[in-house]
């Protein structure tokens, strides 16, 4: 293999326990699996968080919806994405349950006639998708629960700055949707509410409500940008490779597309086989980025190609092809963080896993041993 992503379920598994702990027996973890599992697997991370406890899942698209249900994943479901068209049907029809925030929306769950579970939205100042306006909230709810054949189930928001500590507006968005969660409760005692994601969740337990929505933090990534393990959280995903060529070159060579590396020295380097189109991103250029072989810290020199990148592995380097490389996690004693990467790349750790492409396979496994669920 080029290079694989290795998913640790039993490291997502201890940290949807660790979740569970944190909001205490009375609070519902909802398992969110959109966009893959942010790269880790959409069945498998579901199936995972199920047997630690998760008792919902999320997605955004009526397909990752519909691929749950194929894999035979029959817990509650809900889609948080628009449903534009056919993607309606297809969500409902699925069983998931789906969010509702303005008039046309429902006018469609209206017109599509089909049993369906439906939650309310109200944007509380995320300024996406949400109803803005308490009252048109609540009248959407009391509109669902009226519906012959549909159900109100749930009540949500959702929150900007939950990750920027110290930032007064989530304390805003937190008053104004526990306000119209009151007002829902008293009129749909049943209903579930729901707002926080992993950042929320670990910042305030007033905003836990009935149900919690991590994402992030149960795949090992730290919602505020820090070292995971400071919440007790473990990366999932491992991205690793192989060098495939090491060969010395003399001082003033040139590696990679535009010649923008020359080596200061006589060195060592290194091809690695994964480019821009496993997910490695072309902006990791020289300077940007560190891997590491066989558990040593190297720099990445050159551009990134589409299908591989240089490391620079020093004079007289005794690494030989076929030696293991780490992108991503770790190796020994030495580790490369999703946050590493998005520091670099002037992102968040989000997007490093979501970044690793459809051509790096992933392999699902339980601490190193083979994963017995997996297909
Ligand atoms: C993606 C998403 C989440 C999960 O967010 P994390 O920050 O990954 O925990 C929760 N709720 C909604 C509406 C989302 O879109």
């Amino acid at each position: 293999m080029r290079s694989v992503a290795r998913i640790n379920l039993a490291a997502l598994e201890r940290n949807v326990g660790r979740i569970r702990a944190h909001v205490g027996p009375g609070v519902a973890v909802c398992a969110v699996v959109k966009a893959d599992a942010y790269g880790h697997g959409a069945v498998p991370a579901a199936r995972a968080a199920l047997a630690a406890g998760a008792t919902w899942l999320a997605v955004v698209t009526a397909g990752e919806a519909t691929e749950l249900r194929r894999a035979g994943v029959d817990a509650r479901l809900l889609v948080l994405g628009p449903l534009p068209g056919d993607d309606l049907a297809e969500a409902v029809d699925a069983g998931a349950e789906v969010v509702v925030w303005e008039e046309e929306g429902l006018a469609r769950l209206l017109e599509l006639g089909r049993p369906a579970a439906v939650h309310v939205k109200l944007d509380s100042g995320m300024g996406r998708l949400g109803q803005r306006d308490p009252e048109v909230a609540l009248a959407l709810c009391h509109r669902v629960a009226d519906a012959p054949h549909l159900r109100l189930t749930g009540a949500m928001s959702h929150f900007a700055t939950a990750d920027e500590r110290g930032d007064a507006f989530f304390g805003e968005q937190l008053g104004r949707f526990r306000a119209f969660a009151d007002r829902v409760r008293e009129r749909f005692p049943g209903v579930v509410l729901h707002a926080a994601n992993s950042a929320a969740t670990f910042r305030d337990p007033a905003a836990h409500f009935d149900m919690v929505r991590p994402g992030v933090a149960m795949y090992g990534m730290d919602p505020f940008q820090q070292d995971p393990a400071a919440l007790g959280l473990e990366p999932v995903m491992r991205w690793t490779s192989a060098l495939v060529s090491v060969k010395p070159l003399s001082a003033g060579e040139s590696v990679g597309y535009g010649r923008h590396f020359v080596t200061a020295r006589d060195t060592t380097i290194g091809n690695v086989p994964a480019g821009y189109a496993d997910g490695m991103r072309r902006a990791l250029r020289w300077g940007h980025a560190e891997l590491l072989v066989a558990g040593r810290r190297v720099p990445l020199v050159g551009s990134v190609s589409m299908d591989s990148v240089g490391v620079d592995l020093g004079p007289g380097a005794r690494e030989r092809v076929g030696d293991p490389v780490t992108i991503l996690g770790a190796d020994g004693d030495e580790r490369i963080t999703a946050e590493e990467i998005a520091g670099r790349l002037e992102t968040i750790n989000y997007e490093v896993t979501c970044m690793v492409g459809p051509r790096v396979p992933r392999l699902h496994h339980r601490d190193g041993e083979p994963d017995a669920g997996a297909a």
